[in-house]
């Protein structure tokens, strides 16, 4: 119609060939996406074979949430995956992990999807701290026995697999600051390297309230030789949050909180410097970035 009343008011020829050729480019893109939907409709196995991630961070450190139908069996490299009553799961790239992850699923009428998933690889710096104490950069034999038994209890609470569903949230940060520590820095205490940081330091005054990233469940609170006064919330599938060095602790070892809720408060126990949080996310025993999570730390 358009086209039509520029015709009557005598558009010139180099203007409708301009349309035309606009024209014939919304007409292609349309075609496409007829031939797409087509493909779709005509996958001769299950009607909805998607097996797609849906959102996340496909890189070192990133969580990554998956869809596919409730009704499949789902795996990741040969491993069982938890599936949601959406037919949603989640799983996690560890700072080192270069290569793809292989999805499988195997849906009720027989039919099967792939889906393979390579993390993007990130730069990490190197942060050196100096003045520590030197049992708490070497311990010494004395207490080496009870690291080994935190150790324990941590991982413990870190293999927790639940079906609840906080990883499903958008995730707000636990405590506001300035970021002294990120993920994936390559330490060096008292000029001796030691494993990287798997945290994000925030600094705060002691006593400053943390608050839960997301819904979840106290799967462990302990105070621990490295990190003190330590709590462990289970988020689901295998997602848990991790609050180091806190001054005081507000819940109770199977206690259900809600995002937001008042865990605790900031403080510097245990291999600490300063008043400051040490928050970290885990997948299982895969170390997650939390700020690819909470995205940029807000004005308040
Ligand atoms: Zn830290």
């Amino acid at each position: 119609m358009a086209l039509l009343e520029h015709t009557d008011f005598g558009v010139t020829d180099k203007y409708m060939s301009q349309m035309m050729s606009k024209i014939m480019r919304i007409i292609n893109i349309t075609r496409y996406r007829i031939f797409i939907i087509l493909a779709f409709l005509l996958a001769p196995s299950h009607v909805a074979t998607a097996l797609e991630v849906v959102s996340g961070h496909t890189t070192q450190g990133g969580m990554i949430i998956i869809k596919t139908d409730p009704d499949a069996t789902l795996t990741v490299d040969d491993q069982p995956l938890m599936l949601s009553a959406e037919g949603l799961a989640v799983l996690g790239f560890h700072r080192d992990d270069t290569s793809a992850i292989h999805l499988h699923a195997t849906y009720s009428d027989g039919g099967e999807a792939y889906l393979a998933v390579t993390p993007e690889l990130r730069q990490f710096n190197e942060q050196r701290i100096d003045g520590l104490p030197n049992n708490m950069v070497t311990p010494p034999q004395a207490v080496l026995d009870r690291i080994a038994r935190d150790r324990i209890e941590v991982s413990k609470a870190r293999s927790v697999s639940s079906e609840l569903t906080g990883w499903q949230q958008d995730f707000i940060w636990p405590t506001y600051g300035i970021i002294t520590g990120i993920y994936g820095s390559r330490r060096i205490l008292n000029g001796e390297p030691r494993a990287p940081h798997y945290g994000i330091d925030i600094a705060a005054n002691t006593g400053t309230p943390v608050k839960a990233p997301a819904d979840g469940v106290i799967t462990m609170v302990d105070d621990l030789y490295f990190t003190g006064m330590t709590i462990i919330m289970d988020h689901g599938h295998g997602i848990s949050s991790t609050f180091l060095h806190l001054d005081k602790v507000n819940v109770q070892l199977g206690e259900t909180v809600k995002q937001g809720d008042n865990i605790g408060s900031v403080g510097s126990s245990g291999r600490s410097t300063g008043a400051h949080l040490d928050w970290r996310i885990n997948w299982f025993d895969k170390r997650l970035d939390p700020a690819l999570l909470a995205g940029p730390m807000p004005d308040r």
